[in-house]
């Protein structure tokens, strides 16, 4: 017997993580610096690992008091009532969630290209069809309401990322205000805010007590540094926020997650260093990388390299793993994560190097 077709499900292809590398090349994984998967080079709070800590001996219960804490602790953070705090593992379990809330066998979802690849996977998981608004490089990647809706078909969700993975661009809200007023009445507008903290905008959680077809995507895994523990949540209007109780899987926001991140909240300090050094890293790439390179909301920045395959592969022999965007439909790319100064400043060399020798001709007589 075999599982339903799943010819059209693409596996996600995560940034190669530090061990793996290490043990091609045959080297210790503290000697590495990864810069490939968006994470956190401060690590997490060390309230969080304190919290961590303090809830193992009590991992035999289900995670209950928790999850309530941590719902009321957000929706007081945003001015939202507790139903409109969904807490997920991590911002994809929300995606799943508005997707399963949503999605009738055979609707379809609007994505953009190039973007995030858990949204088609989502999708199609819940039976959905996908389509998608392209984000032109040769406009570098602006995203505007219009452009979204020359794309737009009458999908029952519009996935927006903002700001963008992997180019970096961000959405303003008077432009999610545009788009949310010009959809029909039964698309959701699901804006992912995976990167908010690091972005100048104000986030769109401020839109959902104008708006009942608007849900905000946040997580824990980037700016505080708890990839590792799966916690995050969607922002919905309060007019839907009762659906949650019918759609969301039992517990999967784990006890030691949901301490984590009640400390995590509290630890102003290492966001607010975490948020620093991700804004001085992305402007120390855009001025010393000697390639093309784009403006980002995030801790991340997108480079044209030539051959971003090459590129990645070269850069890893020297210890500096970036991320290849071959999968993310920009094979001519790769994407390097913010690091610590000292991690951003040797990224920059390398890379520099690297793209010197891999194209000679660019570095002249
Ligand atoms: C990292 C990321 C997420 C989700 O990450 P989780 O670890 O599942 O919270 C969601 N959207 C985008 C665009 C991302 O880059």
């Amino acid at each position: 017997m075999q599982p339903r077709d799943l010819s059209e499900h693409e596996a996600y292809v995560p940034g190669r993580g530090a061990e793996e590398v290490a043990r091609d090349l045959g080297i210790d994984p503290e000697e590495l610096i990864k810069l490939s998967s968006n994470e956190n080079p401060h690590g997490p709070s060390p309230a969080a690992v304190e919290a961590i800590e303090a809830a193992a001996p009590t991992v035999n219960v289900y995670p209950k008091a928790s999850h309530t804490d941590l719902t009321h602790r957000i929706a007081e953070k945003w001015g939202l009532d507790a139903e409109q705090v969904w807490l997920s593992a991590g911002a994809d379990g929300a995606i799943d969630y508005l997707s399963r809330a949503f999605l009738e066998p055979g609707d379809a979802a609007l994505l953009p290209d190039p973007g995030f690849a858990y949204y088609p996977m989502s999708t199609r998981y819940h039976h959905g069809e996908v389509t998608t608004y392209p984000l032109e490089k040769s406009e570098d990647f602006v995203q505007t309401a219009e452009d979204v809706l020359a794309s737009y078909d009458g999908e029952r969700i519009v996935h927006v990322t903002t700001p963008h993975n992997p180019t970096g661009s961000t959405v303003p809200p008077a432009e999610l205000r545009t788009l949310a007023d010009r959809v029909d009445d039964h698309t959701l507008v699901a804006v992912d805010e995976a990167y908010g903290e690091y972005a100048e905008d104000p986030s769109a959680i401020e839109l959902l007590d104008d708006y009942d077809n608007l849900a905000v995507l946040r997580t824990f895994s980037k700016s505080y540094g708890l990839a590792g523990l799966r916690i995050g949540y969607a922002a919905v209007p309060a007019a839907w926020g009762d659906a949650y109780a019918r759609i969301n899987t039992p517990f999967a926001a784990n006890e030691v997650a949901c301490r984590a991140a009640l400390a995590a909240l509290d630890d102003d300090e290492h966001l607010e260093l975490s948020v620093d050094t991700a804004r001085w890293a992305r402007a120390y790439y855009r001025e010393h990388l000697d390639v093309p390179t784009w403006p980002s909301g995030g801790n991340f920045v997108l480079c044209e390299v030539g051959d971003g395959a090459a590129v990645a592969e070269a850069c890893q022999r020297r210890g500096v793993i970036v991320r290849d965007t071959a999968s993310f439909g920009l094979p001519e790319c790769v994407r390097v994560s913010c690091g610590t100064r000292e991690e951003t400043r040797a990224a920059v060399e390398t890379l520099n190097e690297v793209v010197a020798e891999v194209r000679p001709e660019a570095s002249g007589p």
